[in-house]
């Protein structure tokens, strides 16, 4: 099969709406009229690879397309990040120069900005015929357990993702996503390239608001979104109408009770689990599935994924999972992609993911998973946010400490966690903090929470 998948799709299905943004749209053969003849411009840049540093935008997707018929790498950058930690990742990936769609000023990197690209003297190219070991994107990891490692996306890697979101969401030529995660996040990217593989319409939003978000779903007849569990919650404070058929979670843990939820209000959500490294989802579980409010991610059995005995960690392997690190070492095990989450199988084959292995807290002798405690916070308190930290205790080694943004009744709280949880496992201590530190892609990071509160 061709990688050329703009080419294919301009042919397959010319009028078919590739990409709506606002009130500007355009067919799979206008798009790729646009990105060829922005292609002439950016060849005179005789790149090899490229950092971006975009919005969601019609632009982007014209410069992503552009920049793929010159077989250019695009390394996608966190737009909430500092100059000073856009640098750094920029150094870790040998990157100079990087086309912008926003304002940007990076401390010794050449920013062209979009407009000006057109400036640029025209130059003829052959489009590029990509192969499947070719880096598409080079994504960073979130950061939230240390420094952001640079994850190579190959065609291949997108291609797998693609497919196997496809047999789960059954999208089609005549489907509409919505893109409302942001592009340079997996889940935001994994959209532009699951259309232009499908032929089918791509709608693009530049930030959430839950009223224009549920005015383009039934406008526009949205049959496939993603977002992460905060905007769910956001779309869910008022009522709507829709035509989706998927609406798929991710990126983070999602409790049971936002599920049934949104199943109350008739959304078809998916909760799933997935990683930069797997090119988006890797499993996922639907609405109609009876084990949904369980906790689990999804069903296992078209995967090849099992759980390191011994350590309790997941392993991954599959098409869709990045060879290694750009900046780092990836840990693998035969083969086997290890994701340093906790993980379990139950005996039909679901999946549950407990924590992340740095973040165990052994108390005692004893494995307490953070999550757990905050799962139930949460479910109990309906407190917003909420982190367990790990603190060193002369008697038990570790103990787990509650922090909290807002008070609450400490006695009640206590009083409802034991219920649920065995003692040992009962924050030792609660404290409240102004606020609770999130990465840039909206993650609470335990342990930067806990550099924070106990200085190390
Ligand atoms: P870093 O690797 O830099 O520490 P990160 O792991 O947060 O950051 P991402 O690739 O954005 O970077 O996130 C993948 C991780 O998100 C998974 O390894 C897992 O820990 C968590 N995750 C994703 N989906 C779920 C889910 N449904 N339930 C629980 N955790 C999830
Ligand atoms: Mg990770």
């Amino acid at each position: 099969m061709s990688y050329k998948w703009l080419e294919t799709a301009s042919f397959t299905y010319p009028d078919n709406l590739a990409v709506k943004y606002k009130d500007e749209s355009l067919t799979y053969q206008m798009l790729y009229m646009h990105a060829h003849s922005l292609g002439t411009h950016l060849q005179a840049l005789k790149l090899k690879r490229v950092g971006l540093y975009i919005d969601n935008s019609l632009d982007s997707v014209k410069l992503i397309h552009g920049l793929m018929m010159l077989g250019v790498e695009m390394v996608m950058l966190n737009t909430r990040l500092t100059p000073g930690e856009l640098k750094n990742q920029l150094e870790d990936v040998s990157v100079t120069t990087v086309i912008a769609t926003l304002p940007a000023e990076i401390p010794g990197v050449e920013v062209i900005q979009y407009d000006d690209l057109f400036q640029l003297e025209t130059q003829t190219f052959i489009v590029n015929n990509p192969q499947p070991d070719d880096i598409l994107s080079i994504m960073f990891t979130s950061g939230t357990t240390g420094r952001a490692k640079a994850v190579p996306q190959t065609y291949k890697n997108h291609e797998a993702s693609h497919l196997n979101c496809r047999q789960h969401f059954n999208y089609d030529s005549d489907s509409t996503w919505l893109m409302v995660n942001p592009i340079f996040h997996i889940s935001g990217l994994s959209i532009l390239f699951r259309t232009v593989m499908t032929g089918c319409t791509l709608i693009v939003e530049n930030k959430f608001d839950e009223a224009r978000v549920w005015n383009i779903l039934s406008r526009d007849k949205v049959t496939h979104t993603s977002m992460v569990p905060v905007m769910l919650k956001r779309l869910m404070k008022i009522e709507g109408t829709h035509h989706l058929e998927g609406l798929l979670l991710g990126g983070a843990s999602t409790t049971p009770s936002l599920l049934e939820k949104a199943m109350n209000k008739n959304l078809p959500v998916y909760n799933s689990f997935g990683m930069t490294e797997t090119c988006s989802q890797i499993v996922q579980i639907s609405y109609k599935d009876e084990k949904i409010l369980s906790g689990t991610v999804g069903n296992i059995q078209d995967y090849d994924i099992k759980v390191d005995e011994n350590t309790g960690e997941l392993l991954i392997k599959g098409d869709s999972v990045a060879n290694g690190y750009l900046n780092a070492d990836m840990k693998k095990e035969d083969g086997y992609f290890n994701t340093g989450d906790l993980a379990e199988i139950d005996s039909e084959g679901y999946l549950y993911i407990l924590d992340r292995r740095t973040d165990l807290i052994i108390s005692g002798g004893e494995n307490i998973y953070p999550k757990e405690i905050e799962d139930a916070v949460y479910s109990l308190s309906g407190v917003d946010r909420c982190v367990v930290i790990k603190k060193d205790d002369e008697e038990w080694g570790s103990v787990p400490v509650l922090l909290l943004e807002e008070e609450v009744d400490e006695a009640l709280l206590l009083n409802h966690l034991s219920k649920h949880l065995a003692k040992y496992k009962l924050p030792k201590e609660i404290h409240y903090v102004d606020k609770i530190i999130m990465t840039s892609t909206g993650k609470i990071s335990r342990s930067q929470n806990q550099k924070m509160f106990l200085g190390r």
